[in-house]
């Protein structure tokens, strides 16, 4: 076993921005991709209602730009951990 860090790193990512991610449930084995994917912030399973943490991600090609994955889909809040933290989309930045 390593020391355990101060702060736990739930996902490979652990910068700010919206990052792109890549998830798959341990259940059901769905997988599924997202643009609105951040640092230590999972994405619950549609069929599972399990929180599930990206097994990879990497960074947005524009990450204060256009979503260049799903723009034009609706981003699950509801499944959405960083979106519950926030309140709201984590698309939308309230200050600015
Ligand atoms: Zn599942
Ligand atoms: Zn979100």
């Amino acid at each position: 076993m390593k020391a355990t860090p101060k702060v736990e790193e739930l996902t490979p990512y652990q910068g700010k921005n919206r990052c792109f991610g890549e998830y798959k449930c341990p259940k059901c084995q769905r997988k599924w991709m997202s643009g609105n994917s951040w640092a230590n912030m999972g994405q619950e399973c549609i069929q599972c209602n399990i929180n599930v943490y990206p097994h990879k991600q990497s960074p947005l090609e524009k990450p204060d730009g256009l979503d260049v994955s799903d723009e034009t889909k609706e981003h699950p809040q509801h499944l959405c951990e960083k979106c519950k933290a926030l309140g709201h989309c984590c698309r939308r930045r309230r200050f600015q």
